[in-house]
């Protein structure tokens, strides 16, 4: 048996070795994937209940690697925080989005999306200075610090110090500051005690079971209560079917995001449906 376990280590260790050197090389090509250009953004908008008017848009990254093909964030983004690629990477994000925004305001003005949200990971918040950075970005941009709005998770609050201090200066210039998958990883209702967020992003997981008395259900409807009585904005995630947004909307949720209602777009389709829903 000693033999055995022995073994399964040793496999283990092997396997784990392939994983870390699978890494390595997808964090070398991450790095060579900015400098040329690899990288683009789409955009999800974020809709009113129940008209499905469009309010703002969440900024999402995508690669397309000329050797991997389509890449999922899901899969890169853990490497580039690990890497640290995520700061220079997070930096192009944010301006490319800003620069993006504010296009949209000059060309379709009031129409333009309202908001931009833009995920920041805890390792961007660490970043010495990183608030200066962002103050830098929007000031380039001539974007409304008030209409940017920069997405964390919960785990990225608990880090504590120094990255809730940076969201707190990112507070301090206007900016606004949605807790993002609310209800899953360590969350805690005490967070919101200390994190200065004005949003929360309830997590498709609760989205997902939404029909019938299942627990799910309840646990949206206590999420609404408690976002309305901190006078929060609660913002439903990966809503799929019409009854999944006609139940939010009886429970009380004002706004949306999910396949439902719209797919992430490119720029240039962005731009597209804007041009045609004015026409209409
Ligand atoms: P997230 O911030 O929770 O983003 C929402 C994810 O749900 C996006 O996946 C979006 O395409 C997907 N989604 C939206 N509506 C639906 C729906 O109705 N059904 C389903 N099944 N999915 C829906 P995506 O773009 O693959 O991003 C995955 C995650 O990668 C994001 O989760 C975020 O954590 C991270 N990520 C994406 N872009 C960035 C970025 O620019 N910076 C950072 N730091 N992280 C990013
Ligand atoms: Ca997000
Ligand atoms: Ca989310
Ligand atoms: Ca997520």
């Amino acid at each position: 048996a000693k033999e055995r376990g022995k073994g399964r280590h040793a496999v283990y260790d092997a396997e784990l070795e392939q994983h870390q050197a699978a890494d390595a090389q997808l964090g070398a090509e991450l790095r060579q994937a900015l400098d040329r250009g690899e990288f683009s953004l789409v955009y999800q908008p974020i809709v009113r209940l129940p008209d499905g008017k469009w309010t703002g848009v969440e900024t999402l990254v995508r690669w397309t690697s000329p050797t991997r093909g389509f890449v999922g964030p899901d899969k890169f983004i853990p490497i580039a925080e690990r890497t640290g690629l995520i700061v220079p990477l997070g930096d192009w994000i944010l301006r490319t989005a800003l620069r993006q925004a504010m296009a949209w305001v000059q060309q379709f003005g009031d129409d333009a999306p309202h908001e931009i949200g833009v995920n920041v990971s805890a390792r961007q918040l660490r970043e010495p200075g990183y608030a200066e950075t962002v103050r830098d970005a929007l000031a380039e941009s001539g974007f409304d610090p008030e209409r940017l709005v920069v997405e964390v998770t919960e785990t990225a609050v608990f880090d504590g110090g120094v990255a809730l201090d940076a969201l707190q200066m990112l507070v301090t210039l206007g900016v606004k500051v949605a807790l993002d998958d609310f209800g899953t990883g360590h969350s805690s209702l005490g967070l919101l005690r200390t994190c200065p967020a004005d949003t929360l992003k309830v997590d498709k997981s609760f989205v997902d079971g939404i029909g019938g008395r299942s627990e799910e259900a309840v646990i949206a409807t206590a999420m609404i209560q408690i976002t309305n009585g901190l006078h929060l904005q609660a913002i439903a995630e990966g809503v799929e079917t019409a009854e999944q947004a006609d139940t939010l909307h009886r429970l009380g949720y004002r706004f949306a995001q999910g396949y439902h209602f719209s797919r992430p777009l490119s720029a240039q389709q962005l731009g597209d449906r804007l041009t045609e829903s004015m026409l209409a």
